[in-house]
């Protein structure tokens, strides 16, 4: 089927959720990907920063065929090998903690509000305002944008929303009933707005004084995006609960809940439960894709890579009075633009490039841990091109 067929189709079978690109992705290569016409892209947003090796790496091919041929579930009423090496990695990320294996970041981000909840006997959950943590009803009412969450109310009681950065105001809004404050490192969907380090250090610090769980949301910010394992290491910060999903498997659907020895005893037989959560296929899939990105050092090149699309990006700021900020961490980078910025991605999308626009005005690049400095080169004067037409 060519592009337009599916598109015409869609409506008539699937919901209407999304708002989509004009085109139909059939397959991918390393950074590249192509549509049902035969149009060939490079891929600068990776499935929303979830394609961490690009498009069928051989590894992630390798484990998938090899786990698939052995099992793919079997239900978390029985022990599995490969959850056992997946969790002794992501303990060795992350030291001194315990792994519960889900499907998605916003079911990620539910375990841990239970957790929370839980193990501290308190109800209230903080979160920033601008922030993104998933759909279910819990992680949509915890996501400090409005518009996500008004028109399913009720909601789930015991959230508010607090200013990212804003620390007087966090200081007001805790009290004795403060469970758990959740927080992006770089807030992703609203726009790749970064936090500063005293700000969170100082959020560290007040949550250890009121007995208050810091929850960090790397659903987007893990796995060697920001030029660090974890975002969480830019700034030293050492949360109670991290939540992980997105690159976590290479493009496999798999999200957990990684939290400090204490906490995770919050956790007893019944309390909580998946019957995706972990399966022998997505922990395989996983421990490879994780593993490639350490033996493949890419989260050097995500930070040296990401450095130098900055330093690039900042040349075309210097030209374009458009751009108001460009900011991010590895790649991870927003392009803060005076406007709408979907024009944009539909003309980059025309000459070959698939970017975000998130946020409104904000670009969104994610490319693929493994893109080379050609690919950022040719992006950059393809993205030059685009700036010159419309400004
Ligand atoms: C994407 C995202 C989520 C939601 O993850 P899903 O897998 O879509 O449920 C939660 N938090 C952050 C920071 C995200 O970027």
């Amino acid at each position: 089927m060519k592009n337009e067929e599916i598109m015409e189709n869609y409506p008539k079978y699937i919901m209407n959720t999304y708002s989509r690109q004009p085109i139909a992705i059939s397959h991918g290569k390393g950074v590249k990907v192509w549509d049902n016409n035969g149009k060939e892209y490079l891929d600068f947003f990776a499935g929303i920063a979830v394609n961490n090796l690009g498009h069928a790496h051989q590894n992630i091919l390798k484990a998938l065929k090899e786990q698939s041929e052995k099992i793919i579930h079997c239900s978390n009423i029985y022990y599995n090998e490969n959850q056992l090496e997946l969790a002794k990695l992501l303990t060795q990320l992350i030291p001194n903690t315990k792994v519960f294996f889900a499907n998605s970041g916003a079911e990620a981000n539910e375990g841990a509000i239970k957790l929370a909840r839980k193990y501290t006997k308190k109800t209230e959950i903080i979160s920033a305002k601008n922030s993104f943590h998933g759909r279910t009803l819990a992680a949509v009412t915890a996501t400090g944008q409005l518009k996500y969450s008004e028109p399913f109310k009720p909601l789930p009681s015991g959230f508010k929303h607090v200013k990212f950065g804003d620390l007087d105001e966090l200081k007001e809004t805790i009290n004795s009933e403060t469970a758990a404050i959740i927080l992006e490192v770089i807030q992703g969907e609203g726009g790749v707005v970064t936090g500063d380090e005293s700000y969170f250090k100082e959020v560290e610090k007040i949550c250890k004084e009121n007995n208050i769980l810091l929850i960090l949301d790397e659903v987007q910010t893990g796995f060697g995006r920001c030029g660090k394992m974890f975002a969480s290491e830019l700034f030293d910060l050492k949360p109670d609960i991290t939540t992980v999903a997105k690159g976590i498997a290479g493009g496999f659907p798999m999200g957990a809940i990684i939290a400090n020895e204490k906490v995770a005893e919050g956790f007893q037989p019944g309390d909580h439960g998946t019957t995706f959560g972990g399966t022998p296929l997505a922990c395989a899939v996983a421990f490879a894709s994780i593993n490639t990105i350490i033996t493949e050092n890419l989260i050097e090149n995500s930070q040296k890579l990401g450095n130098y699309f900055k330093t690039e990006l900042l040349k075309l700021k210097d030209k374009y009075n458009f751009i108001k900020d460009v900011r991010g961490y590895g790649l991870m980078i927003g392009v803060k633009l005076a406007t709408n910025c979907s024009e944009i991605v539909d003309k980059a999308r025309e000459r070959g490039f698939l970017i975000n626009c998130t946020a409104n005005n904000v670009i969104r690049l994610v490319p693929p841990l493994i893109i080379k400095k050609e690919d950022i080169d040719i992006f950059i004067s393809m993205i030059d091109e685009v700036f010159q037409e419309i400004n």
